[in-house]
């Protein structure tokens, strides 16, 4: 018996005109996630896309696993493809669905008929089904038609019919590459992965930039970063990620502004190396993971300081999350263990006692000028160092 994986895209399925272009995005990004796994036959019919094994897969588990990591796809669901004839329909259904009944008290059996030549109507092809699980289950499992447990499927298609049981989640969303390419601003915290998968599921490519601060954070701390991004790349598709360091410019901060506008300022700068990176590469945005009132730089008047100096949109798609929400899916697409590694930031190098809660712009403006940063900014922005992380 064969299995095949039935992806059904959500929103896609709702787009006029491009329709077909966001569906070959997401059939290429499908080719390429599974490619390690074998050779497989990726096409499209009714909003679905199956995902049929040419030859023996030894982990089909895992092709299971990475379908629902991409996003565009709303379900997955296994399938036993057969024979259109109702027998050998029967007997796949005797065989493949009991296991995934297991624990399951009640079902009902649905048939699908897209080939409306075959000699079965749907009520007569559910009857049947539903008769077979029953005698395959051995008294245990009851039928419901209001509520069931799970579902038994069988579909009558063109060239074959297929058998399966409820799908499962996916990942949701757009296909990455469908809405643009943003810059995340990536720190080794529990906030910014998130903030990157979070745009990558909408449909953005995305690049990260790390500002880091040797020798006063280790590279331990930029190992952490790169994992975390190659974590996220589990979704996101691979990532270039820009490492600037900001040690000079931090220490001009240090020894020349107002102490209580030091994060400001320094938050100001990496907008403006991040934008200019962003640009660089071709992103149309940048992405943080500030979530509002969090910290003191994370104020709507500190945001309101820090984003003129980016000269360019900025995201923060965690700004109206709690940190518990955030936690919630930094573990589901596990990066939290990784991020709560207790390594330091460049933002906690030099932190103020007071750090300004309200700044006044013209205020803000006048300490950075005693800075005097933009040659210690051009130098900073020649020295960047490049590294790729895929997953
Ligand atoms: P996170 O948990 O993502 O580190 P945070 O709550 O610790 O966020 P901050 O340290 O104030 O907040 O940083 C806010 C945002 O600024 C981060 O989410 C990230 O987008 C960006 N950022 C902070 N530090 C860095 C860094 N070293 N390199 C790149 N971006 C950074
Ligand atoms: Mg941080």
């Amino acid at each position: 018996m064969k299995e095949i994986f039935l992806c059904k895209y959500g929103e896609i399925a709702l787009k006029g005109l491009n329709k077909s272009q966001f569906e070959a995005m997401l059939v290429k990004e499908i080719k390429r996630r599974i490619n390690e796994y074998g050779k497989f036959s990726v096409s499209r019919a009714q909003s679905t896309i199956y995902v049929d094994p040419l030859e023996e897969i030894a982990d089909s588990d895992a092709v299971f696993d990475e379908l629902r990591k991409i996003f565009g796809i709303s379900t997955v669901c296994r399938a036993a493809e057969t024979e259109k004839d109702m027998d050998t329909i029967l007997s796949v259904i005797k065989e493949y669905i009991p296991p995934l009944l297991a624990g399951k008290r009640t079902f009902r059996a649905n048939a699908k008929r897209a080939d409306k030549r075959f000699p079965l109507k749907s009520p007569e092809i559910s009857a049947l089904a539903g008769g077979a699980v029953l005698e395959a289950m051995n008294g245990k499992i009851r039928v419901s038609m209001d509520a069931p447990d799970a579902t038994v499927t069988v579909e009558i298609r063109e060239e074959h019919a297929f058998v399966h049981c409820d799908a499962v989640k996916g990942a949701g969303g757009m296909p990455v590459g469908s809405a643009g390419k943003a810059m995340l601003l990536l720190s080794g915290g529990i906030d910014s992965p998130v903030s990157g998968y979070m745009m990558a599921k909408r449909g953005a490519r995305i690049e990260a930039v790390h500002f880091e601060s040797f020798p006063y954070t280790s590279d331990a701390a930029k190992e952490k970063v790169l994992e975390l991004a190659k974590l996220i790349s589990a979704y996101c598709g691979p990532m270039r990620v820009t490492c600037i360091s900001v040690t000079e410019i931090q220490e001009r901060l240090r020894d020349t502004v107002d102490e209580q506008y030091f994060t400001l300022l320094l938050r100001r700068c990496m907008m403006r190396l991040a934008a200019r990176v962003a640009k660089d590469r071709g992103c149309d945005a940048l992405v943080t993971g500030e979530s509002l009132g969090q910290v003191a730089s994370q104020t709507m008047l500190a945001m309101g300081v820090t984003d003129p100096a980016a000269d360019m949109l900025v995201f923060r798609p965690c700004i109206g999350l709690d940190k518990e929400e955030i936690i919630e899916i930094a573990r589901k697409i596990n990066t939290f263990e990784t991020s709560i590694l207790p390594y330091e930031d460049c933002c906690t190098v030099f932190t103020p006692k007071h750090p300004k809660t309200r700044p006044d712009i013209l205020k803000v403006i006048a300490e950075e000028e005693k800075a005097d940063l933009s040659a210690l900014e051009d130098a900073a922005f020649e020295a960047l160092e490049i590294h790729y992380t895929d997953n």
